[in-house]
């Protein structure tokens, strides 16, 4: 392998199977930096190749992403297929749902180890090209074995912060408490730093929520990462195959995972070193650190959101 390589650590290739997108969510960092114009889907025999490699080095999980990968119309289950059939995996689908009706859910049977849909804040969507409450009707009625629906992200933001422990009730009651939702905030495009109130107001809902359900897996994840990564010390690392059929500027797999381990290790060496970090109590906790950066603008969230966690698991810091 590589020196930086780590065994525990969970290791997930994603095929960014298209660009394209109907949706196109105001918050989605792809949706502005992407050109709709821009038509290339992942070709089948690029997919095959990089299939055929991922599967020697261990890769375990398989996602695909875009833009919206049900884009694909049909192809996108030979494509399930062809993951299945050289990894031994079925990958993860992530979706907004919009291509999804009953025709479709019938040719996604079997073909998926999970449909994340990302919904939107039942109270206030901030996309309405889905149809939320038909998306939410359809996870509910149709999550099966043979069809993994589950939630992705969900947009939370600051005016609604608030209201986090109505909103996570309404979409775990909506699945009768089979899987938890997996909240967000909105801060990849662009960062709006909450109000002194709407921070507290996070750490409060956070701490509501943590007491009643205990550890959620997903909480935040773009801030805090997931404390069961924390608590085994593993670290997610992602690898993106673009519609291109190249890694960015890398051009195999193994440079690219390479890079990935050797940024997050130069953030954590940074971290280790900032004086900023090092009088600061979450030290210990704050290991996430998605994007090769600190990110000291996203601290102010992140602080409520440990306190709510701690607060809520009445751990003392
Ligand atoms: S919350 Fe901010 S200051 Fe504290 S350890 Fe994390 S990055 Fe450093």
């Amino acid at each position: 392998m590589f020196p930086e390589y780590r065994e525990n650590d969970v290791s997930v290739l994603t095929f960014n199977l298209t660009w394209n997108c109907p949706v196109r969510c105001s918050y989605c960092y792809r949706a502005m930096t992407v050109s709709q114009s821009n038509k290339d889907t992942l070709k089948i025999e690029s997919l095959i190749k990089e299939c055929k490699i991922a599967s020697e080095y261990g890769i375990k999980e398989y996602r695909f992403s875009g833009g919206e990968p049900t884009s694909l119309g049909n192809a996108l289950f030979e494509y399930a297929d062809v993951v299945f059939s050289i990894t031994g995996q079925k990958p993860v689908l992530m979706t907004s749902g919009y291509h999804i009706d009953d025709a479709w859910l019938a040719k996604a049977r079997g073909k998926f180890s999970a449909i994340a849909v990302s919904v939107e804040n039942p109270l206030e969507p901030l996309q309405k090209v889905v149809n939320n409450k038909r998306i939410l009707e359809i996870i509910r009625q149709n999550t099966c074995d043979e069809l993994p629906l589950s939630y992705g992200l969900t947009m939370i933001t600051a005016d609604h912060f608030k209201n986090i422990p109505q909103i996570f009730d309404l979409l775990y009651e909506n699945v009768d408490k089979k899987f938890y939702p997996q909240l967000d905030y909105p801060c990849l495009k662009s960062l709006v730093e909450p109000s002194h109130t709407q921070l507290e107001e996070l750490r409060e809902s956070t701490a509501h929520v943590y007491k009643n359900y205990g550890v959620i897996p997903y909480y935040f994840v773009y801030l805090v990462g997931s404390l069961l990564w924390l608590e085994e010390d593993c670290r997610r690392v992602n690898i993106n195959l673009h519609p291109e059929g190249n890694y960015q500027i890398y051009d195999s797999l193994l440079e690219r995972w390479q890079v990935e381990y050797r940024w997050q290790n130069y953030v954590l060496d940074q971290q280790s070193t900032s004086a900023i970090c090092n009088k600061c109590e979450w030290l210990d906790s704050c290991k996430h650190h998605p994007f090769w950066d600190l990110r000291y603008d996203w601290c102010k969230i992140r602080k409520s959101l440990f306190e709510g966690i701690y607060q809520g698991l009445n751990i003392e810091q």
